[in-house]
C-alpha cells in the first residue's frame, strides 16, 4: 500500500473523526501515532467485521419476518392473526385456545354444523381432559350424548379373549380416574367443540370452502381464497398465520408442497340399531387377514353400536379390500358375526381415509399443520381425535408465544414441531414398529389375551391405558409385563404343537 495514501487517510480521519466521542483518545494513543499503518489496517478490518455482523443481523431480521418492522403495516380490522382451514376437533381446539388469549382467529369450515364425520367415535383420555377444560365434556354428559366404556376387551387372532371392567379398575386409581374412552357421535362432538371456540371469540365461518392460500413474503400475509359451499360466492380472508386443519386428505398442505403422499390407511363405519346380542361397551377383534388392522364394536349413547374395520398399512389387506372385508367379517368371522347376531340392523358402510404416523415437517414461515392433515393418527390403534385436539392446543400455545415475540418465522414455529414430537411423535414411531411386529407375530396378541385373562381387570386397565396413549408403549418392556408375555408365547407354541386347549381363558368371556 502506498504510504502517502495511508498518511493522507490518517490525516483525513484525524480531521473528521475527532468529533466522535472517544475518537480523539484513540488518535492520541502513542501506539497509533507510532504505527499508523498497523492501526489503519486494524481499523479497516474491524470496520469490515462490524459491517458484516450488522449485515448478518439485518439479513436475520428480514428472514424472521418481524412484522412490527414492516413499514406501513398496521393492525387493520380485516387482517386475522390466524386463519385456520377446517373446524374439526383440531381446528376448533386451536381456535378456542387462541381466542382465549385474545387472538383474532377465523375458522374456515366448508360444512355447516351439525355435520357427520365417519369415525369410531371413541374419545380417549387426553381428549377428554381438553374437553373438560373447554367445558364441552359437561355439556356432553348433561345432554346424555356420550357413553363411558365400562367393560370391554379384545379377541386375539387365534380367538383368545378377555373382557373385563377396566373402568372400575381405573376409578380405583386416581391416575386413571377418568375412564379410558367415552363414545360420542361426531355429529354432536364436533359441533360442540366448534361452538365452544365460537363462544370463546373465534369467528366460525361455516359453508366456507378454502380453494387456495398464497403467502406474500413482502407483507408477511396470507391471502386465502374461498367460496361459499352453498352459494358459490367468492370470499377472501387475509391472515398473518395459516393453519392447515383440513383432515387426512391434507389438500392444502399438499397444494403448498408440505405433503406429497396419499393417506396410507382407511377405515369403515356402520351404526347398528336395536342390537340385543352384544352386552359390552367396546371390544376389539383382530382377524388374522386384517392385521395390523382390526375391527371394533363400540357402544354409543342410547344403546346404538358402532361397527368398524380399520385397514392399517403394512399387512396383506389393502385399502381397496375394505368394502369386501367389512361385510365378510359381519357375515363370516366367528366372533364378530356372533357379537352382532343374525341379521343385524346395520347401516350402509361409510368409509374415510386415515393418514397415520405424522408428517416430517409440520411448520414453516407463518404456517403450521395440525391434526389429521399432519398425519396425527396412531399407527397401532387408529386413534386420532385426541392427537387432533392436543396438536390444536399445542399449536395455539406455540403461536401465542410466537405472536408475543413478534416472530412467526419457521425458526420460531419449529417449537410447535418439537412440542408435538415430545408429546406423542416419538410414540408414533414405536406404534408403527409394534403394528408391523404384531402383523408378523400375531401370536403376541394371543399370548397377551391369555396373560390378561390370568391377571384380570387391573391388568386390562393398564393395557387400555397404553393403547389409548396415557402410558408409553415402553410398558411392554416392564419386567412384570414383557417376560410374562414371552412365557405365554412359549405356552401358546406348546399348546399349538400338542393341540392342547387353553384352559387359562376358560373363565374369561369368550366369543
Ligand atoms: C372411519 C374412521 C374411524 C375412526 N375412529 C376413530 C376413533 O374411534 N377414535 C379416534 O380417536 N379417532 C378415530 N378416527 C380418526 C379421527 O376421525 C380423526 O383423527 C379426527 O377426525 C381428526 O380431526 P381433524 O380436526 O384433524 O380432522 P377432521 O375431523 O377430518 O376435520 C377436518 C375439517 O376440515 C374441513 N375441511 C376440509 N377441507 C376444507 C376446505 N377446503 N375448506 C374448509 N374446510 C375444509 C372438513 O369439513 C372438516 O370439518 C377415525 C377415522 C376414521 C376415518
Amino acid at each position: 500500500m502506498d504510504s502517502q495514501v495511508v498518511k493522507s487517510t490518517v490525516a483525513f480521519l484525524q480531521d473528521n473523526v475527532t468529533k466522535i466521542p472517544g475518537a480523539q483518545k484513540i488518535i492520541d494513543n502513542k501506539f497509533v501515532r507510532e504505527n499508523p499503518v498497523v492501526a489503519g489496517v486494524t481499523a479497516v478490518a474491524a470496520g469490515l467485521l462490524t459491517a458484516k455482523t450488522i449485515a448478518k443481523i439485518v439479513r436475520g431480521t428480514e428472514k424472521r419476518y418481524n412484522f412490527a418492522a414492516i413499514p406501513n403495516m398496521t393492525y387493520e380490522e380485516e387482517i386475522y392473526d390466524v386463519a385456520c382451514i377446517g373446524a374439526g376437533p383440531s381446528g376448533s381446539t386451536l381456535g378456542y385456545f387462541l381466542a382465549r388469549e385474545g387472538r383474532k382467529v377465523a375458522l374456515l369450515e366448508k360444512k355447516k354444523f351439525p355435520r357427520d364425520k365417519f369415525c369410531g367415535d371413541a374419545v380417549a383420555t387426553m381428549a377428554q381432559d381438553i374437553l373438560r377444560e373447554m367445558g364441552v365434556m359437561k355439556e356432553l354428559v348433561d345432554e346424555n350424548l356420550g357413553h363411558f366404556a365400562q367393560n370391554g376387551g379384545f379377541v386375539s387372532p387365534n380367538g383368545n379373549s378377555f373382557i373385563g371392567n377396566s373402568a372400575k379398575e381405573m376409578a380405583r386409581d386416581a391416575k386413571y380416574n377418568r375412564g379410558a374412552v367415552i363414545a360420542v357421535k361426531r355429529i354432536y362432538l364436533d359441533e360442540k367443540i366448534a361452538k365452544a371456540a365460537k363462544r370463546m371469540g373465534a369467528e366460525l365461518h361455516e359453508n366456507t370452502t378454502v380453494q387456495e392460500a398464497k403467502f406474500d413474503r413482502s407483507t408477511g400475509l396470507w391471502t386465502i381464497q374461498c367460496f361459499g359451499s352453498e352459494d358459490n360466492v367468492p370470499v377472501t380472508f387475509r391472515a398473518r398465520c395459516l393453519v392447515c386443519a383440513d383432515g387426512s386428505p391434507s389438500a392444502t398442505a399438499r397444494q403448498l408442497g408440505y405433503v406429497n403422499t396419499e393417506p396410507n390407511g382407511v377405515c369403515s363405519r356402520a351404526y347398528v340399531k336395536n342390537n340385543t346380542t352384544f352386552p359390552y361397551d367396546g371390544v376389539v377383534f383382530y382377524p388374522k387377514s386384517l392385521l395390523p388392522g382390526y375391527c371394533a364394536i363400540i357402544r354409543e349413547a342410547r344403546d346404538e353400536l358402532n361397527y368398524l374395520a380399520y385397514i392399517i398399512p403394512g399387512g396383506e389387506a389393502k385399502n381397496e379390500d375394505l368394502h369386501r372385508l367389512h361385510h365378510e367379517y359381519i357375515e363370516k368371522d366367528p366372533f364378530i358375526s356372533k357379537a352382532l347376531g343374525p341379521n343385524p340392523e346395520i347401516e350402509r358402510m361409510k368409509a374415510a381415509p386415515l393418514r397415520l404416523g405424522g408428517i416430517e415437517k409440520s411448520f414453516d414461515d407463518h404456517l403450521i399443520i395440525i391434526g389429521d392433515a399432519a398425519g396425527f393418527i396412531d399407527p397401532l390403534t387408529g386413534e386420532g381425535i385426541q392427537y387432533a385436539m392436543e396438536s390444536g392446543k399445542i399449536g395455539a400455545q406455540s403461536l401465542i408465544k410466537a405472536f408475543a415475540e413478534k416472530d412467526l418465522s419457521a425458526q420460531s414455529l419449529k417449537r410447535y414441531q418439537d412440542a408435538w414430537m415430545a408429546r406423542f411423535g416419538h410414540e408414533f414411531g414405536v406404534s408403527m414398529t409394534m403394528s408391523l411386529f404384531l402383523y408378523r407375530f400375531p401370536i403376541v396378541l394371543d399370548a397377551a389375551a391369555t396373560l390378561i385373562g390370568k391377571r384380570g381387570s387391573r391388568f386390562l386397565a393398564e393395557w387400555a391405558a397404553v393403547m389409548t396413549g396415557v402410558e408409553p408403549k415402553t410398558w411392554f418392556l416392564r419386567p412384570d409385563v414383557g417376560p410374562f408375555i414371552l412365557l405365554e408365547i412359549f405356552g401358546e407354541c406348546f399348546r399349538r404343537v400338542f393341540n392342547k386347549k387353553n384352559t387359562s381363558i376358560d373363565n374369561a368371556t369368550s366369543y
